[in-house]
């Protein structure tokens, strides 16, 4: 509990603000067309201004002289000026007054004279000259969500609006007028007991998750079938699928929508791939069903197979669940996400797919190995290293220079993979790594040539998931934390490629 204002007399926290903690009430304010007054034009009234402006309100600037914005302003007639030194008078009539000046006497001024007249002001960075203060605002208006610390804590304040920012999609205000748009009509179909349910089914449900993605038309569709349902009590309720690219296994590398998307989920489909750490990151409530293939990340003893996950995902979406299916990567690169979607698509299931950060490109970026590289490397492949044998690989292709090409899955294979692409015309010095576990604890990079790396990879007992990676550009990388074998200092020294100081680190 902060002190009472000194400069203010009697309006210091009572009894029972001190008994609740809480000092200020959170409130919205309607101004548009409302005079307010801002004391100072500098930049820091310029941000208030711009924040008033914006809520439509009639904003007038005491101070002798403007910034060269504020000016502009003045002089497009959006504020208007009064370039005087501040006097109290000049708050008759205002319903707001802010004071941004830097010189703290003329602050304690604007703030004595509002409160005199009974005007709420607020003394910017000055909680104790201050009756109200402005919060951290996340902007998805209509819906607004404003954080506050009763001034004591601003940028504790900003840091918490960022944490909840980055779990509301930034559409959601477009949610917001889709429901208001639609209250009144559901307000005369359905009876009030009933209500509060169906727009629960809205905002977690599909007809949401189709405006999140910006469908405005798979939107009123789902509307129009949740309304139906529910005015036929005992309608079947149809569940959604989201098909989630976890990424590679560091829950940071989530993208913001599948966090947003795995806290809707009411249960979880997950793999091996996808590590305890990303899981915690779902609904405390949300059932977890593991679906993993196998043990060793290679898709050989399988325990689950595909048709019976595609299956279970159908039977919960029917019976009205929200299901997350979590992959690691990205759903779409080795994942089979294309049977799965082609499975709900027959049932009349809708869903939504998230693309995650692929394998390929976080082992790069924790070998600090780029892909591609003017000169050295102007294509990008990814090929599976699975069951290498049945499939028809172009190998003459896969062998040539200036290009990288990334195995997935092909631990198991290194030396037939190596054979393969040497036998092609691969030269045996040709760069390689292995990359294993790519951003997860434990993470390996092992460098070597086509020539050595199976045996660089046997002796380090690289197990999957790993990533081989070949081409010239795997010569460029060198990581900080890696535990991998001495660098050949020399080598990297040598090279025009490599700044000096990132060898500098081992
Ligand atoms: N859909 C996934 C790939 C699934 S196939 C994606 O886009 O990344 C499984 C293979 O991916 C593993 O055998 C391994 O080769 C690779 N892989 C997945 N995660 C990995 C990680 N964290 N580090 C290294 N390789 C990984």
């Amino acid at each position: 509990m902060r002190p009472a204002p000194q400069s203010a007399s009697g309006d210091g926290p009572g009894l029972s603000a001190a008994a609740s903690g809480l000092d200020h009430l959170p409130i919205f304010l309607q101004l548009r067309a409302t005079p307010v007054a801002v004391v100072g034009g500098g930049q820091v009234a310029e941000r208030k201004i711009k924040l008033l402006l914006r809520v439509g309100a009639h904003v007038t600037v005491i101070a002798p002289r403007l910034c060269e914005t504020l000016a502009a302003r003045a002089a497009a007639g959006s504020l208007t000026h009064r370039a005087e030194a501040f006097a109290p008078e000049q708050l008759e009539g205002m319903r707001l007054v802010i004071a941004a000046t830097d010189r703290t006497e003329v602050n304690a001024a604007v703030s004595a004279a509002a409160r005199a007249r009974a005007i709420p002001v607020n003394v910017v960075d000055d909680a104790g000259l201050s009756s109200c203060y402005f919060p951290a605002i996340i902007d998805r208006a209509p819906l607004i969500v404003a954080v506050g610390s009763g001034g004591q804590a601003p940028v504790l304040a900003r840091w918490v609006r960022e944490q909840i920012e980055a779990l509301l999609p930034a559409t959601l205000g477009s949610l917001a007028r889709f429901i208001g748009e639609r209250r009144r009509r559901v307000q005369r179909a359905l009876a009030p007991g009933v209500r509060a349910a169906f727009w629960e089914r809205i905002v977690r449900g599909a007809a949401a998750t189709h405006i999140l993605m910006g469908d405005a038309h798979g939107a009123r569709g789902e509307f129009e079938r949740e309304l139906h349902a529910a005015q036929l009590s005992g309608a079947r309720r149809i569940g959604e699928v989201y098909l989630i690219g976890a990424g590679p296994g560091d829950p940071d590398l989530l993208t913001l929508r599948a966090l947003q998307l795995l806290q809707q989920a009411d249960v979880i489909l997950y793999d091996r791939l996808v590590p305890e750490a990303i899981l915690e990151r779902a609904r405390r409530d949300a059932r977890r069903v593991f679906v993993g293939k196998d043990s060793t990340c290679e898709p050989r003893r399988t325990h689950i197979d595909q048709a019976q996950i595609e299956e279970l995902m159908v039977r919960l979406a029917c019976s009205g669940e929200r299901v997350a299916r979590l992959k690691g990567g990205d759903p779409f690169v080795f994942g089979r996400g294309g049977e799965e979607i082609h499975a709900l698509a027959r049932h009349g299931i809708p869903f939504i797919i998230v693309p995650g950060i692929t394998a390929a490109l976080a082992a790069a970026a924790a070998a600090a190995i780029p892909l591609t590289q003017r000169t050295i490397a102007q294509s990008l492949t990814f090929v599976t290293g699975h069951a290498l044998d049945e499939q028809t690989l172009d190998w003459a292709a896969l062998a040539r220079p200036h290009q990288t090409v990334v195995f997935y899955m092909g631990v198991a294979h290194l030396e037939h993979i190596c054979a393969r692409l040497g036998a092609a015309g691969a030269q045996p010095i040709l760069p390689a790594a292995l990359i294993e576990r790519a951003t997860l604890p434990g993470q390996r990079v092992v460098r070597g040539t086509l020539a050595s790396i199976a045996a660089l990879a046997r002796e380090a007992r690289i197990t999957p998931p790993a990533l081989l990676l070949v081409g010239e550009v795997a010569a460029l990388g060198t990581e900080a934390t890696a535990a991998e074998g001495p660098v050949d200092l020399d080598r990297h020294l040598d090279n025009p490629l490599v700044p000096a100081e990132d060898t500098s680190e081992h």
